[in-house]
């Protein structure tokens, strides 16, 4: 049993006695452990993690949505060892490298070469900084510099550094912090979900860029560019939308002159059912940010896309016209390996149409759950899945989320929902047996938990 630290067997206890001891966990009441379990992690295979008992989970959430094929993955694990006898690490600056070239080439010939350049960073809250500094300083380097606001959409997230905090709209990671913030704009967001009587989704959409348009009617001048989650908003509940809604913007920002910053750390590679979320809208942004899933669930590495016209705006004579940002890990070869490992399986496995069909016997499977009388607005996207349990009050819903986390860990099933939002985004490897698994195990742990 895992339910409290002082009950676990001694080979577990250790490690998870030491971890609390020195290791500071994210995104954690560190309080909670005292009842919480914490999993000793000792390997993983395919979908499945092991804990040092042996026990097994099914990843269900890929480890945080970065894992794409899984713990251990063969052709991943081998890209990396012969990476690792050529080149760990060199500098980025003055230097570069084959893993770099190809990533950049690759990822820009899957946007039809429309984001052409590849800027490199290690996090996704990293690469969200630097979309926001090059939308300001794209702006400042045409004589516009009034152009310094930034607009996100109500229960955004986009990450936890100051900057990317200011266009996260989630109370409890920003309320501590609103006082070192800038203030961004916040609009309505195009979540389905508030669709009011005889309301579509694309209604919702249209109604939601009319309220964007009422402010840059107003502010344009002064705001650089919005950033959207396109699709999905993930962090706060997987929030999903019709795509109108980004051609929508794609049109207000080229009206207004406005960047379109697409966060697609969560949403890309291939998690909405395209490899771009945005290609379902038939748009590209002005800049696209990258990270969770490239490496494969890796390593550390993130990115963002741009436009040959605003690389353009830094190309100068001026050093102080430049895009002077940098990290020490920047373009890492080994991560950069590791996402062309990753690009590969993508093509040798035609992984968006075996998706599609994972995706569809994972519905069907879940079609008993979805029709539980306590289970609302059960939507599926690609390769993400979430339901909201019928729970109205917060504390209830922060209650109902770790009582799922400790019953799924003993139905062996790695799940953490957000408040009252069940949610899947399992690797895209899960054959037969582990989706019927998922299905069967969820719903168990779903009517245990909402039962008590
Ligand atoms: C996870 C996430 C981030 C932040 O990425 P980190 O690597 O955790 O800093 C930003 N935006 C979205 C949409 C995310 O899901």
């Amino acid at each position: 049993m895992l339910n409290a630290i002082n009950k676990t067997p001694d080979k577990q206890y250790d490690l998870v006695a030491r971890s609390l001891r020195c290791v500071w966990h994210p995104c954690t009441q560190m309080q909670h452990h005292e009842t919480l379990p914490l999993v000793p992690v000792s390997h993983g295979r395919g979908a499945w993690l092991y804990d040092t008992e042996g026990k097994r989970y099914l990843d269900a959430i890929s480890s945080w949505w970065v894992n794409l094929f899984g713990h251990a993955n063969p052709r991943i694990n081998s890209a990396l060892k012969s990476q690792l006898d050529l080149l760990e690490h060199a500098m980025l600056a003055g230097f570069t490298h084959e893993p770099v070239v190809q990533l950049s080439e690759q990822l820009a010939a899957r946007t039809g070469h429309v984001l052409g350049h590849c800027f490199y960073a290690s996090d996704g809250a990293s690469a969200v900084e630097i979309a926001l500094k090059m939308s300001f300083h794209t702006w400042r380097n045409k004589g516009l510099s009034d152009k310094r606001e930034f607009v996100c959409l109500k229960g955004s997230y986009h990450g936890e550094t100051i900057g990317a905090l200011s266009v996260t709209d989630v109370p409890i990671f920003r309320d501590a912090y609103g006082s070192l913030l800038q203030q961004a704009h916040v609009v309505m967001s195009p979540d389905a979900r508030a669709a009011q009587e005889g309301e579509s989704a694309a209604d919702v959409a249209r109604r939601a860029a009319a309220v964007l348009e009422t402010l840059l009617q107003e502010r344009a001048g002064h705001i650089a560019a919005i950033i959207v989650e396109p699709l999905v908003q993930c962090a706060t509940g997987m929030a999903m939308y019709d795509p109108l809604y980004l051609q929508e913007v794609r049109k207000l920002c080229d009206r207004y002159q406005v960047h379109l910053i697409a966060d697609e750390i969560a949403v890309g590679c291939g998690r909405t059912g395209t490899f771009f979320a945005c290609e379902q809208a038939a748009i590209w942004p002005d800049f696209l940010c990258l990270s969770k899933g490239i490496s494969g669930g890796y390593l550390p590495l993130s990115l963002v896309m741009t436009r040959d016209e605003i690389y353009q705006a830094f190309y100068d004579s001026d050093v102080a016209r430049a895009f002077l940002h940098s990290h020490s890990y920047t373009g890492n070869p080994l991560a950069c390996r590791a996402a062309l490992a990753t690009l590969a399986i993508f093509d040798e496995d035609d992984v968006i149409n075996a998706n599609r069909a994972r995706a569809a016997r994972l519905t069907a499977a879940l079609a008993p759950l979805a029709a539980h009388p306590q289970v609302r607005n059960f939507r599926q996207r690609g390769m993400i899945w979430a339901f909201d349990a019928a729970i109205a009050d917060a504390d209830a819903a922060a209650t109902f989320s770790r009582r799922f986390f400790t019953t799924a860990l003993e139905q062996e099933l790695l799940l953490r929902p957000i408040g009252n939002t069940v949610y899947m985004m399992p690797p895209y490897i899960l054959n037969h047996e582990e989706i019927d698994f998922l299905a069967v195990r969820t719903q168990a742990v779903f009517e245990e938990v909402i039962a008590a």
